[in-house]
């Protein structure tokens, strides 16, 4: 009877997300820039799982089109219970072969579109009935991965945001809380960051878990954070990633191979 509002909701982790919060009878808001996408993943969801889902087009680095979302949002469910910010955008590039727009568009796209969907969601609704907020974020920053340095600062960047706003915003029944997925098969990221080089070089068997995760895992972990099984939960980062982030090699010439194969391409 709950409802969330997912941006990137559209496709990979976000979409599972959907999925399995609306397997839970969760009604859902799936926002992100390409209206088709959206649009079409929402009928797959609703013939999937016989839920309600609003598929609505969005910018995160626009605070207005956040704005009329969330409105529209409002507008059809009268409330709003769970933001999952997912939106997100990731390219494997040295500092040194990374312009000053790139490192800037994905701060603009992670950070400041992670508080600009709170900050919004939080006047229009969580401020007068309280909410949950789960930050999608990653293990990039904790080791230095290379080639993610632009990455790596913006999901460290949200991690800090998760303190903040759960210190801030706790007085007024709301948590706040970070999920670090690692290498998750059969997502735009996984194929973007090289996942494909990691398979053929057996790079998961450093993993303790010995492979990569799956998008239901992450689903699943989000669930916990969105639902009152975590109600004493605040502030914090749950990573989800086989203790990968813990044994896996940073190996920065076998990266700069694979960027220069072009795997963003
Ligand atoms: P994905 O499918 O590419 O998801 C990213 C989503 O963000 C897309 O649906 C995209 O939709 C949306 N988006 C991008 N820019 C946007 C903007 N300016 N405004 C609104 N929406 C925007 O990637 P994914 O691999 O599933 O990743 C999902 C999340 O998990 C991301 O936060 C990512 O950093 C995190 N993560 C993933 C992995 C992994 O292994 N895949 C590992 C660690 C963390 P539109 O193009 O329609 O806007």
């Amino acid at each position: 009877g709950q409802v969330a509002f997912i941006t990137g909701g559209g496709s990979g982790i976000g979409f599972r997300i959907a999925e399995i919060f609306m397997r839970h009878g969760c009604r859902t808001v799936i926002a992100s820039r390409n209206l088709q996408r959206v649009s079409e993943a929402s009928k797959k969801l609703v013939a999937a799982t016989g839920q309600q889902c609003l598929p609505l087009s969005m910018d995160v680095r626009q605070p207005q089109t956040i704005v009329a979302a969330v409105d529209e949002a409002l507008k059809e469910f009268k409330r709003i219970d769970i933001l999952i910010n997912g939106a997100a955008g990731n390219f494997l590039c040295p500092a040194s072969a990374l312009s000053f727009n790139a490192f800037k568009t994905v701060m603009d796209i992670d950070t400041l579109g992670t508080f600009n969907t709170s900050k919004v969601v939080f006047e229009k609704y969580f401020r007068d009935h309280g909410g949950v907020i789960v930050n999608i974020t990653a293990t990039l920053s904790y080791r230095g991965q290379a080639l993610q340095v632009h990455a790596g600062a913006a999901k460290a960047a949200i991690d800090a945001m998760t303190r903040h706003l759960a210190v801030e915003w706790g007085p007024s029944n709301i948590r706040v809380n970070s999920l670090a997925p690692g290498p998750i098969t059969g997502t735009e990221g996984f194929r973007r960051l090289g996942g494909k080089f990691a398979e053929r070089s057996d790079h998961f068997s450093a993993i303790p878990l010995q492979r990569a995760g799956n998008k239901t895992e992450i689903a699943h972990s989000a669930l916990y954070l969105a639902s009152p099984l975590s109600s004493y939960v605040t502030g914090t980062t749950l990573v989800v990633d086989g203790g990968s982030w813990l044994t896996s090699p940073n190996s920065f010439s076998a990266l700069l191979g694979v960027w220069a194969a072009g795997a963003n391409q």
